[in-house]
């Protein structure tokens, strides 16, 4: 097991002291919960707790669920008001991570800004609409955080969703349950559009434009347009071979889980 040298664990007063932490020095990390940093890194010269600023409460408007970023992953499992979005499909992505212990420790916030591949949590962030709330950046939407990787550093503060009536269905596919992901699906279907999310292509999660553009277009869905939108989605998401799983085990996956998807979200929708 690898072992985490850490030099300093510093807990600041504030946030622009935090910052101004991060910033001295490349080996200064920003602590979520943790589990990730420990697992990846082998030396730290500080680590940085955001413990004093209470983020991790999960606030819930009319229009709005805002997931403070020390959230860990449990909570946002347990939560009821997440629990009843688009069925769900947050929750059970959650849930489908490791064991409680795990996700007791980790973070949204380390979840986001982890940026992995495997992520079980993106596909479900990507077609729910959501945004993240950095201390100096601002407001960006989850697409452009994940398409535009910059190299400045920055604080990420919660994770903003829409709350909305909407149909939704998400699945991992992995070899065991406590397995990374072969390949992990979201779909909802709110105000009668579709948006459609895949991820662990080996490649990290996507929106499928094309794929959602054509199914939104149609005044009918019937399995020739849900083959043709799949036809499309694998046009437009790069998918490969990686040691869990072979391309061709992939694509049939995508055909499988994205037809019994769209299915199911008209079928519960109607
Ligand atoms: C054993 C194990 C198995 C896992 N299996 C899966 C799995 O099957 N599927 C899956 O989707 N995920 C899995 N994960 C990942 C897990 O779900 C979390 O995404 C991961 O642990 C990151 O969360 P954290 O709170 O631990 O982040 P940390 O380790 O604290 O941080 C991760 C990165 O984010 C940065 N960071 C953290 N918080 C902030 C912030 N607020 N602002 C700016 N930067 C920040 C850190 O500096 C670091 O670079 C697994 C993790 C572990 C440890």
């Amino acid at each position: 097991m690898m072992v985490l040298i850490l030099n300093e664990y510093v807990n600041p007063k504030s946030i622009e002291e935090a910052y101004s932490l991060f910033l001295e020095n490349r080996k200064n990390y920003i602590k979520g919960g943790g589990a990730w940093l420990k697992l990846t890194i082998k030396s730290a010269e500080k680590l940085i707790s955001l413990d004093n600023f209470n983020l991790d409460k999960i606030i819930v408007n009319d229009d709005l669920i805002e997931i403070g970023s020390m959230a860990t992953l449990r909570q946002i499992e347990t939560n009821r008001d997440i629990a009843n979005l688009y069925n769900g499909i947050l929750s059970k992505a959650c849930h489908n991570i490791m064991g409680i212990n795990v996700r007791n420790i980790a973070t949204i916030g380390g979840t986001v800004m982890a940026r992995l591949a495997f992520s079980d949590i993106y596909p479900a962030l990507l077609v729910m609409d959501t945004t993240l709330v950095f201390y100096k950046l601002g407001e960006i939407s989850l697409v452009d955080f994940i398409k535009n990787p910059t190299k400045e550093r920055d604080i990420l503060l919660s994770v903003k969703i829409k709350r909305k009536e909407g149909i939704g269905f998400y699945k991992k596919v992995a070899t065991t349950a406590l397995d990374f992901s072969i390949i992990n699906f979201a779909i909802v279907k709110v105000e009668n559009k579709y948006m459609i999310s895949v991820g662990s292509t080996p490649y990290i999660a996507s929106l499928a434009y094309n794929a959602m553009e054509f199914l939104n277009k149609q005044s009918k869905i019937t399995s020739l347009e849900i083959d043709e939108a799949i036809n499309i989605l694998l046009d437009e998401i790069k998918v490969s071979s990686n040691t869990r799983s072979s391309k061709d085990y992939r694509i049939g996956l995508v055909k499988t889980y994205i037809k019994r998807g769209i299915k199911k979200v008209n079928a519960d929708a109607s």
